[in-house]
């Protein structure tokens, strides 16, 4: 990184030169010319939904992450419906999980007529805190419904003791962490169930998507079977066997992924690897550039984990800055520099706040962390002038707004 701006490079948003050009977004899919071929047969052939490419792709994928069973879904937000479903979620319930997330992961709780109860993070990682998660369970907790923030696996060996010995099954929402290694083994055959989403921004796109991981046989079986309608055999099945009946055994939902998607994920997952790797390539780069800046905290990394990095969520050091959060937002985003939020804590969202009557201060951390949080442009098709103008662009307006 060449770049060591001075206080006296004006900023874009009082009328400098832009650090770019055109917009960096935060996050973007890259698809070649290979993934469009994938879909264009899948259009050609006799299977548009409900065929051969939904088998491919699930298997390919739990070898991929090294678990018994995927199960596949039409987002990331119906994997969490069916994973809070099998775990056996229900009205009169309660699942902890983390306030630091996108709604989706809590309102899967919600919609098994159940309450999500949210426990604080740890400040470092913004992870579940396990400790506090044991100060929320109570005799109707059912599971713990962790997320792997940014891309950073959670404490999954001690949340997965706390389950074990309270009798709860722990549900990871890994939407973040498809590739992220935990001590030695990839995120997706570890909890009891692991939730992915191939939404465009994700590590992997399907366009829409979603997955379930697990190693249990009936949890499997009560997903497949709950993304159904809850029917006891696919399509395929019936018309291999030549059979026209079939058992309707549980109220699920049409929650398939199709034919057209799943070939595409296939197709997107042969490029993973080297995805993940240019990802923690930024990673890397972003950390040296800005390790020593005063007004920047850069994200943990735990020993014994390598994380996915879906973001790459700095913390400003507010006291040595002349201005909020918003006001740097704004100044980043005049230099063309797409940064985003991520997350107003799930409590702090007025749908939350009116139902269960949150005041803010439940979660303390996760509220702290919220104000000085902004995530920086990471994808894997950024090019090193990508990387280097988000360099630039954060020691330009820090420098400047600096006390
Ligand atoms: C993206 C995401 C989801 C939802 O996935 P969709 O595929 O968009 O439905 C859920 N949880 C987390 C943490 C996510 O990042």
């Amino acid at each position: 990184m060449s770049t060591t701006p001075t206080k006296l490079e004006p900023l874009a948003i009082h009328g400098g030169t832009p650090v770019r050009e055109k917009l960096l977004p935060y996050g973007r899919q890259s698809l070649n010319e290979e993934d469009i071929q994938t879909v264009v047969e899948v259009l050609r052939s006799d299977w548009l939904t409900t065929g051969p490419k939904v088998a491919e792709f699930e298997e390919r994928f739990s070898a991929w992450v090294g678990a018994k069973y995927a199960v596949s879904f039409s987002s990331g937000t119906a994997a969490l419906h069916g994973a809070a479903f099998a775990a056996g979620i229900g009205p009169g319930d309660e699942a902890v999980t983390t306030p630091m997330t996108f709604c989706a992961t809590a309102n899967c709780v919600l919609y098994q007529g159940a309450k999500p109860v949210f426990a604080d993070v740890s400040a470092d990682t913004l992870n579940l805190d396990p400790g506090e998660v044991a100060g929320k369970l109570s005799p109707r907790t059912k599971a713990i419904l962790a997320v792997d923030y940014a891309g950073h696996p959670a404490e999954l060996d001690a949340l997965r003791s706390l389950a074990e010995q309270n009798k709860l099954l722990l549900i990871e929402d890994a939407c973040h962490a498809l590739g992220a290694d935990y001590r030695g083994m990839r995120v997706g055959g570890i909890a009891d169930m692991t939730v992915f989403s191939f939404h465009p921004v994700k590590h992997l796109t399907t366009g829409e998507g979603g997955m379930v991981t697990t190693n249990d046989t009936a949890l499997a079986e009560t997903m497949r079977r709950f993304r159904n309608h809850g029917i006891s055999s696919e399509a395929r099945q019936r018309q291999e066997s030549g059979q026209w009946f079939y058992e309707m055994v549980l109220l699920g939902f049409n929650y398939r992924l199709a034919d057209i998607a799943c070939a595409l994920g296939i197709s997107q997952l042969k490029k993973l690897e080297p995805n993940l790797a240019r990802r923690r390539e930024i990673a890397a780069q972003y950390m040296k550039a800005f390790r020593n800046l005063r007004a920047v905290e850069v994200p943990a990394v735990r020993d014994g984990v390598n994380p996915a990095w879906h973001l790459y969520p700095i913390r400003l050091n507010l006291e040595s800055l002349a201005v909020e959060r918003a006001d740097v937002v704004r100044a980043l985003r005049a230099e063309n520099i797409g940064v985003s939020v991520h997350y107003v804590p799930v409590h702090r969202h007025p749908y939350y706040r009116d139902r269960f009557a949150y005041q803010g201060g439940e979660c303390p951390v996760a509220e702290d962390a919220y104000e000085r949080l902004i995530s920086l442009p990471m994808f894997h098709a950024m090019t090193p002038q990508d990387v280097e103008d988000v360099v630039h662009a954060l020691q330009k307006v820090v420098a400047h707004y600096a006390k």
